[in-house]
């Protein structure tokens, strides 16, 4: 048996040395694939809150902010950070607890009321993250009889959240009915089968073509489920998201979506749908069960973010017409801008050097927006994403197009 004593010899520890160097090596040899590949993803520090207007280190005043999820301007909206401060004031830093021990407080059952009610669904169980959502939800839905139908370019998370199913997986091409037709038929030996799409897919802001995708489902006997990050609280007349938007609310099953964008920006997840589902989940899925429950400030933000939607469509529909001023004048100047009217545009470039080139140049002039390369998008398709945020002016836009125009001359994108 090895004594502690030999372990602390030079003997023991000199292969663990070696071992250490050979997987220090290794690293730094992945490392320096993504630098010369031009793929390497840099962090900046913004000294501010979030918002139109931040502070980022290393540059100098005031730079406008292109590159949020912040759709309706709630991250610092004064309401929303009074309720988390009451939250944090009244229920304390956080719960020490997942749900099921003692990590249920009244204001997470009054949250998901609320956010039942807003997506009019049966019952909504959170998660610490829509990822987390995402990788709960098909393990504990889907057994080895049945099948999954999923859009390829779907979020890493639920592609992550598949995997750990053990349902037969068939996956179509991107928002194709053809193709999602195909796999029905192939799949119809399934006992239940789930088509699984982002309601808007975050690299393109392109809007899956949900009325085909429920005709479709309806016609094979399928359920629907759909990812509504990219569009939950400004999406469709009263901000409920796509399936407002295209009309096919009572014909969607089941719901994804994030406390971490339009509605408020701090953190947390979830799933709307039948009560059956939502009760099962509470018992079986594994990120709501092994992780701790969402802290009360978090809690008190995203509530109050919801009740402010609740009480008015007015919030929901202020993004759009800002959307459609960037759209329209970068589209003029001569810059390629993915999707239709989504507050999501990716000004497309291809090479992800010249997209990462432009980004610091932009930053150079104020504004701070972020390339994006693979593999967050495929190869050759490297672009800048723009996020239109309702808390930006028309100013704020306006100084945005002319410093991509000027950003875009120098390298040559446009003439
Ligand atoms: N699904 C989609 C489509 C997303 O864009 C994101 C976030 O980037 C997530 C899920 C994960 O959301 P969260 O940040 O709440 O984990």
């Amino acid at each position: 048996m090895t004594s502690s004593k030999d372990l602390a010899t030079p003997y023991a520890t000199l292969p663990f040395c070696q071992l250490q160097k050979l997987a220090r090596s290794v690293l730094e040899h992945e490392l320096e694939t993504i630098r010369t590949g031009g793929t390497w993803k840099g962090e900046r520090i913004i000294t501010s809150k979030q918002g139109p207007h931040i502070n980022v280190d290393g540059s100098r005043g005031d730079i406008l902010n292109f590159c949020a999820n912040n759709y309706l301007g709630l991250s610092s909206h004064p309401q929303v950070v009074e309720a988390g401060i009451e939250a944090l004031k009244k229920y304390g830093a956080g719960l020490s607890s997942v749900r099921f021990i003692c990590g249920t407080q009244d204001i997470h059952k009054d949250l998901e009321q609320k956010l039942a009610k807003f997506h009019e669904r049966e019952e909504c169980i959170l998660y610490a993250s829509c990822f987390d959502a995402n990788a709960g939800l098909f393990e504990v839905l889907l057994g080895p009889d049945d099948a999954v139908l999923s859009d390829e370019l779907n979020h890493a998370s639920i592609i992550d959240g598949i995997r750990l199913c053990r349902a037969k997986r068939f996956r179509y091409k991107h928002m194709d009915l053809n193709d999602l037709e195909t796999q029905l038929k192939q799949s119809q030996s399934s006992r239940m089968r789930l088509v699984v799409t982002d309601g808007v897919f975050s690299m393109d802001g392109d809007v899956a073509p949900l009325k085909g995708i429920c005709d479709l489902a309806e016609q094979y006997g399928a359920l629907v489920f759909i990812d509504e990050c990219h569009a939950t609280g400004f999406m469709g007349p009263r901000g409920r998201g796509t399936d407002e938007l295209l009309g096919v609310m009572d014909r969607v099953h089941i719901v994804n979506s994030t406390l971490g964008k339009a509605l408020g920006g701090a953190a947390g997840g979830y799933t709307v749908g039948p009560k059956p589902l939502i009760d099962l989940l509470r018992q079986r899925s594994r990120p709501y069960l092994f992780s701790n429950s969402l802290p009360p400030p978090v809690v008190g933000c995203a509530t109050r973010a919801v009740e402010l939607l609740l009480a008015s469509n007015e919030i929901a529909q202020s993004v759009g017409a800002k959307t459609m001023r960037f759209r329209n004048k970068m589209t003029e100047a001569g810059f390629t801008i993915s999707g239709s009217a989504h507050p999501i545009c990716p000004v497309m470039l291809g090479d992800a050097r010249l997209a990462s080139l432009m980004a610091d140049d932009m930053l150079k002039l104020g504004v701070y927006v972020i390339g994006f390369s693979y593999p967050v998008v495929p190869k050759g398709k490297a672009r800048i994403r723009v996020q239109i945020s309702a808390a930006h002016t028309d100013q704020d836009i306006d100084r945005a197009v002319d410093a991509f125009i000027q950003t875009g001359r120098k390298h040559g994108v446009v003439s």
